[in-house]
């Protein structure tokens, strides 16, 4: 075991960029009763409507916590025991989706979303009072708040959080997918790309697309339960996020790709890249949405809104049009750097019952980030997207953090039919963070992700 890796390109990508399509709503109005088909089973007897469900893990939790103080073996067996269950849960309503079959991007509806957002911050407050207990300390944390921004759950916009919806959205599943198919993009340009439909609202905001920057289709486009109802309708919305992911997959940051962001700030005459702490009037990522809304929308998405960038605009410069149009054609068309495909990564194990287990891991907040095991053995593995003319050299390396970064195991497994897959190694029970990204032969873990890993011990 070496323990000279390093991960290096953490400073960049790993931080999580939000941007939003931002749109002024009317006030906000009292909570809509959560449709019964959204019920959940896990931890509490009854089948809950999610907010419902919500409440009284959240109840009970306070109790249990109170009830089990000074207890802390028995507590943690109990909150192993749930956490297994409310993943379980998670998986099954990550797994919810309409999974376009041609242009193979993904959409969640309302009830869907609601389940993911309160499993995830139920699995999400068992880790942390896990973490505590595990260090010794007796939890007192409260339970996170689901109309705020969390660590876990449906991601929100700094500090904005969420606000009820007046009533359910009045579009669903089939109304996301007819927008987006109308979309002049070649059919695999949105692989991996999930749309969810939020079932209360992005406070402010209409829509928000998130992106961790890395090169595998990670990107989330999330929208509020009240398009429509208010101004701006959903063709605006979609096709103006549809521009970030655009940017987002196919070029990147500006530090990652100057020459690609050139190209496009010299077609509207923008000399410096402006930064998301710019106004949206001159931010230049917002240009890039903007642009893509008004060349590639359709009438309605056009439409619907005024232009809302300084730049000229392309629907009265056809020479701009076309520029633009031929600058997105060849982004898209230029094949991407071999990466794992981040939609078929998984950790499996095997949990307190001595049963086997298997859940998709993923980077983002609402997806499954944290694994707690009772065994000193997991096993990762995924299929990765090849470009043939582009070498890819996983690498999988375990770090303990206490404060210093110390590596207590790593493997650098070989692509073998599409696949790889390795087992990973706790030396004793802790919290572990597991980097899985490339090697370039040098100390430096390169493009990695991390999933959190808290190994308990024997219960
Ligand atoms: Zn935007």
């Amino acid at each position: 075991m070496r323990a000279w890796l390093r991960i290096y390109s953490l400073q960049v990508p790993a931080l999580m960029l939000a941007t939003l399509l931002s749109w002024p709503w009317l006030t906000p109005s009292p909570l809509w009763a959560a449709e019964t088909a959204s019920n959940i089973t896990a931890v509490h007897s009854k089948p809950l409507p999610y907010d419902r469900w919500y409440q009284t893990d959240r109840t009970y939790m306070a109790a249990l916590l109170q009830e089990y103080k000074g207890n802390s073996r028995a507590l943690t067996k109990i909150l192993v025991r749930e956490w297994y269950q409310i993943t379980v849960a998670l998986r099954s309503a990550l797994s919810e989706c309409y999974r376009e079959p041609v242009r193979q991007y993904l959409v969640y509806d309302a009830p869907a979303s609601g389940k993911i957002h309160v499993l995830s911050l139920a699995k999400y407050y068992r880790e942390k009072v896990l973490s505590d207990l595990l260090v010794g300390i007796y939890p007192t944390r409260e339970y996170p708040d689901r109309w705020r921004s969390n660590p876990a759950g449906i991601p929100s916009f700094v500090s904005n959080g969420f606000s009820p919806a007046a009533q359910p959205p009045d579009f669903g599943v089939d109304d996301v997918v007819a927008v987006v198919n109308d979309f002049d993009l070649p059919p695999g340009a949105l692989r991996g790309l999930s749309f969810y439909i939020l079932p209360f609202n992005l406070t402010g905001y209409a829509g928000s697309s998130h992106t961790r920057l890395l090169p595998g289709r990670e990107e989330s486009i999330y929208l509020s339960a009240g398009i429509n109802k208010e101004s701006p309708p959903l063709a605006v919305t979609i096709a103006h996020e549809l521009g970030h992911y655009i940017h987002y997959q196919y070029i990147g940051s500006y530090e990652q790709d100057p020459v690609k962001w050139r190209s496009f700030m010299n077609l509207i005459g923008q000399d410096d890249f402006q930064v998301s702490s710019s106004r949206f009037e001159d931010n230049t990522e917002e240009h890039f949405a903007e642009y893509f809304r008004m060349v590639y929308g359709s009438a309605a998405a056009r439409g619907g809104s005024r232009f809302r960038t300084s730049a000229p605009n392309p629907l009265y410069r056809p020479d701009l049009f076309n520029c633009f149009k031929r600058m997105v054609e060849g982004l898209v068309s230029q094949s991407g750097p071999s990466y794992y495909d981040v939609n078929n990564m998984w950790i499996s194990g095997v949990d307190y019952r001595g049963q086997r287990f298997s859940f998709p891991v993923g980077v983002r907040t609402e997806q499954i980030n944290t694994v707690v095991t009772t065994s000193p053995y997991l096993d990762f593995s995924s299929s990765v997207i090849l470009n043939p003319e582009d070498p890819f050299n996983p690498l999988v390396a375990c770090f303990r953090f206490d404060p210093k970064a110390v590596l207590v195991d790593y493997s650098t497994p070989r692509v073998d039919r599409g696949y790889i897959g390795c087992r990973i190694t706790l030396p004793r029970p802790g919290i572990y963070t597991l980097f899985v990204g490339e090697t370039d032969g040098s100390r430096n873990i390169l493009t990695p992700m991390s999933f959190k890993i808290i190994y308990i011990g024997n219960l």
